[in-house]
Formats: C-alpha cells, structure tokens, sequence
C-alpha cells in the first residue's frame, strides 16, 4: 500500500467504530472520489471543529454560547439531567419525556484509568448550582441563559462500573448544596449505553428514578 494511502487509513481507522477493513475501504472510497467533493468534507470537518465549542451553562456542544437549551424558555430550568457525553444528551431528549435542563460530564470517573474529579466537568456542575467554595460570583456568566434555583438534579450515567461511581461521587458532592439528588432507575441491561437504548426504556429509566 502506498504511503499516503496506508497514512489516511491510519488516520480513519482513529475514528470510534471504525476497524482496520472498514477505513480501508473509506480511504480506497475516498481516492476515487472527485476532488471537489473532498475539498468540502474536508471543508466541512475544519469548520465543525472551529466553531462549535462548549456552551459555558450546560457544557454541551454549541455554535451559540449559551446553546439553544440553556436559553429554552419552555424547558424547566429546576431539573438537570446530568449525562456523560453529548450523545447520552441526544438519546434522552430524543424521546421529549424529559423537558429540563441538562450537564455534560464529558466522561465518567474510572479510577483504573485514571481519570479523576478533575477530568471531566464536575466542577462546572457545582458552580452552576451555585456553591463553587470561593467563588463569590456564583453562578455562570452566560448571558440569556435562563437560570433558576435548581430543585433536583437527575444522574443518569450508564449502570457500568464507572457510571455507578461517578453518580455516587456527584451525590456525594452537590448533595449538601441542598439540592435533591435521584438517580435513573436501572431499566438499562448492565454496561449499555445510554445513546443504544430506545426510547421507552429511556422513558422508564427516567420515570422510575429514585432519590439517592
Ligand atoms: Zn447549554
């Protein structure tokens, strides 16, 4: 194989679900593909990448900071589901079963690997309910963003290892700020992802939590 070849399949095979045969078969795709084409996926992938950023309430990837949810009028701004990742986001709102606000961890805490407290967006979760220990302002900057005192705050990490204790370890910690804590029913099989599960078992993790 060709060097740049061999370099781009190198490249696709990074990509999450994508094997050594199937980015051989995008990279031979790829170079048979007329050159305009290429130029605006590769277009396409500078300007995803360049705009879009965290919105600065809710940690979630936007254009716009703060993103079109935190500045939704008709979601109830009392409830925060707390998800891992941007997908978990998109699986539960899917199913418009949940109309409140959400938090963006961006990762789960798992101590095999090495990732701590500090590692994923914990700490913005405790600013936004208000009590960052020293930081007077409190509360975020994003303008427009309709932030109200939070009632519950809703973990709904994946039942694995690490999901369970990073929903322990979130109670633990925004649970003295005097907000209520409950946790998704585990109507999910063990290990599944959130972003695989359809919607009524969403629907019903969600519907059956409990306060932690
Ligand atoms: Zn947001």
């Amino acid at each position: 194989m060709a060097d740049p070849i061999r370099r781009l399949v190198q490249e696709l095979a990074r990509l999450p679900g994508i094997g050594e045969k199937t980015a051989t078969r995008l990279a031979f795709h790829l170079i048979r593909t007329n050159r305009q084409q290429i130029r605006d996926l590769a277009q396409a992938l500078v300007d995803a990448t360049d705009k879009i950023r965290l919105c600065s309430v809710c940690m979630n990837m936007t254009e716009a900071d703060p993103c079109g949810m935190c500045t939704d009028p008709r979601r109830d701004g009392d409830t925060i589901c707390v998800v891992a990742t941007p997908s978990d986001l998109i699986a539960i709102d899917r199913g418009g079963h949940f109309r409140g606000r959400y938090h963006v961890l961006h990762g789960l805490l798992s101590p095999l690997e090495g990732i701590g407290p500090d590692d994923i967006r914990l700490a913005e979760l405790v600013r936004r309910l208000g009590a960052a220990p020293g930081d007077d302002a409190g509360r975020p900057s994003g303008a427009g963003a309709q932030i109200g005192p939070v009632r519950e705050v809703i973990i709904a990490t994946s039942p694995s290892v690490d999901g369970e204790a990073t929903a322990m370890y979130i109670a633990r910690t925004i649970k003295p700020l005097g907000v209520q804590v409950s946790r998704i029913a585990t109507g999910l099989p063990v290990g599944g992802e959130l972003e695989y599960s359809d919607q009524a078992t969403i629907a019903r993790a969600m519907a059956g939590r409990a306060t932690m």
